[in-house]
């Protein structure tokens, strides 16, 4: 049986595509043939550095071509790559670098300043080398290092497709970050369903927005790469760089969380930049209303498109693609389908369970758990067994999403099974409260969370951020949630604020917004 490795999806962009542009990163480009040239570079000295196989190798940069080719450079050794979230502390990094053991770090110049205050204690890191370094920095600058080293063919490492290929911590939403293990064959088949259903292509141009080392960026090196798309990679992702880039490059593809999505609606509303070619934007990450899909296809004109997973499902398992037998429908119903998480993906065993593991009923009503099972499931967390089992049981990934599923086998996310609001023993759903706050005018963004109630037991709390100008009030936005939902569903306060906590993948911390409500409260 031929190994299903990654490195083939560089092999085959080399062979097929050697001269075609691989990557744009600020004002620099790269073949293909040139990429794979650093990456072989990048391999001869992690190799020089004493690598091996199984050996983590640390990533702390944002969206560059060297963090590019470093996922390549580290598999061709059979290494592990252990990319770090860029909005952590220097805490954080301490425990991840330490918690995964990994012997070399490279840091983008702009982020060092997070990693020197712990260099000292950092147990198992024997190198640390610099992206870009500065003159009075005392580490090792990358790119004369990498010049050290030949471009030519690197002898490969006897490569498994179960060997590990990456230790993922997780987003942190709900608490400390978790190294999720991803073999090759995990990313390898995740990728070949990504890249079918996402219709990728050659002709694709393909903007960095989410972050690489985040598993919804993180899957996007194998798919474009295997196709021989080019890559834009996107340093800092404000609305107006993000336009700029799709128009510089005639991007044809790029991912987002709905937060970012946001403000790209409200950029366009105010600039209106000119993008002549057609654009797909994939949403990961949270779930929109279908007034909000509505609103990207109008005003935009981009397909929409949305996918659900997490980091421990590789990631991507449900996509919302309408499948062709569904092409009869109206509008209506088009619409409320694309708002929802969607259907399986190949390979993808999806399945919406209760509490006693049977199938809920199909009926776009009974809420249950979202399970996995199929190629994505990782092996496991890394020295964590306690929560490998819990998380995996009898072969299926419990997710702690809640969903239901409608008589087309569409899944809706409900919540995660944490953010629930149980308000007199009904199920509200934080994310339903959420879409309905978003059609107020003066809204620019909003999250509900439960909090304590003497009759009720809990109740919908509004955190929200006003536009600009806006002036509603705490009344105004009780009242209209009164009007547009069941009573019981309806905030029963509104907290506003400058800016609700968000993951560097644009999620929503309700985590710290509900220590914040308790700070505040006591
Ligand atoms: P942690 O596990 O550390 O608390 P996290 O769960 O946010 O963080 P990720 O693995 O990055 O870490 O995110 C996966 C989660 O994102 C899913 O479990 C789900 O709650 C949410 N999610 C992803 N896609 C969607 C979607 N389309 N609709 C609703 N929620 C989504
Ligand atoms: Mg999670």
């Amino acid at each position: 049986n031929v190994p299903l490795v990654l490195t083939e999806f560089l092999d085959r962009a080399v062979l097929l595509y050697g001269g075609k542009t691989a990557v744009y990163c600020g004002d620099r480009a790269f073949t293909y043939r040139e990429l794979n040239g650093r990456v072989n570079r990048l391999s001869y000295g992690l190799k020089n550095l004493g690598i091996e196989k199984g050996d983590r190798v640390a990533y702390l940069a944002p969206n560059t071509v060297e963090m590019l080719e470093g996922f390549y450079g580290i598999f061709q050794l059979g290494a592990v790559m252990v990319p770090l979230n860029i909005r952590l502390t220097p805490e954080d990094y301490r425990f991840i670098l330490n918690h995964s053991g990994s012997k070399v770090l490279f840091v983008d110049q702009e982020m060092y300043h997070l990693i020197e205050p712990v260099k000292d204690e950092l147990e198992t890191v024997e190198q640390i080398i610099i992206h870009y370094k500065e003159d009075n920095c005392a580490e090792i600058d990358y790119d004369r290092w990498l010049d050290r080293f030949p471009p030519d063919p690197f002898p490969r490492a006897g490569l498994d497709e179960n060997d590990v290929c990456s230790l993922l911590y997780t987003s942190g939403t709900t608490g400390n970050p978790k190294g999720v293990m991803l073999t090759h064959r995990n990313n390898y088949l995740h990728a070949l369903s990504a890249m079918h259903h996402l219709r990728v292509t050659d002709r694709d141009v393909y903007l960095h927005v989410l972050p690489m080392f985040h598993v919804n960026g993180w899957g996007s090196p194998f798919y474009y790469t295997a196709n021989g798309a080019t890559h834009v990679c996107l340093r800092k992702p404000s609305a107006e760089a993000i336009f700029t880039e799709i128009i510089r490059h005639n991007v044809t593809v790029v991912h987002m969380a709905p937060t970012v999505l946001n403000s790209l609606l409200q950029y366009n509303a105010e600039h209106h930049p000119a993008i002549e070619q057609d654009v797909r934007v994939v949403i990961a990450g949270a779930a929109p209303p279908p007034a909000f899909v509505e609103r990207v296809e109008k005003e935009l004109g981009w397909e929409f498109i949305q996918v659900y997973g997490m980091t421990e499902s590789t990631p991507l398992t449900l996509v919302s693609v309408i499948r062709s037998q569904l092409g009869g429908l109206d509008r209506d119903t088009q619409l409320r389908l694309r708002a929802k998480a969607g259907f399986p993906m190949i390979g993808s065993d999806v399945r919406v369970l209760r509490e006693n593991d049977e199938e809920v009923a199909h009926d776009g009503k009974e809420i249950g758990e979202v399970t996995v099972r199929g190629h994505g499931v990782m092996l496991g967390y890394w020295k964590n067994p306690e929560e490998t089992m819990k998380t995996i049981r009898n072969g299926r990934l419990y997710t702690g999403d809640m969903a239901t599923v409608d008589e087309y086998g569409y899944i809706d996310i409900v919540d995660r099974k944490k953010d629930i609001i149980i308000s007199g023993g009904e199920n509200i759903s934080s994310i339903e409260v959420e879409g309905v706050l978003y059609e107020h005018p003066a809204v620019l963004e909003a999250a509900v969370i439960a909090v304590p109630h003497e009759k009720w037991g809990e109740t919908p709390h509004a955190f929200v951020v006003r536009k600009a100008d806006a002036a509603a009030t705490e009344e105004d936005i009780i009242r209209f949630s009164r009007e547009r939902l069941a009573h019981f569903k309806a905030v029963t306060g509104v907290t506003f604020v400058d800016e609700l906590p968000k993951t560097a993948s644009g999620k929503i911390q309700k985590v710290r917004l509900r220590n914040e409500y308790w700070e505040k409260l006591g």
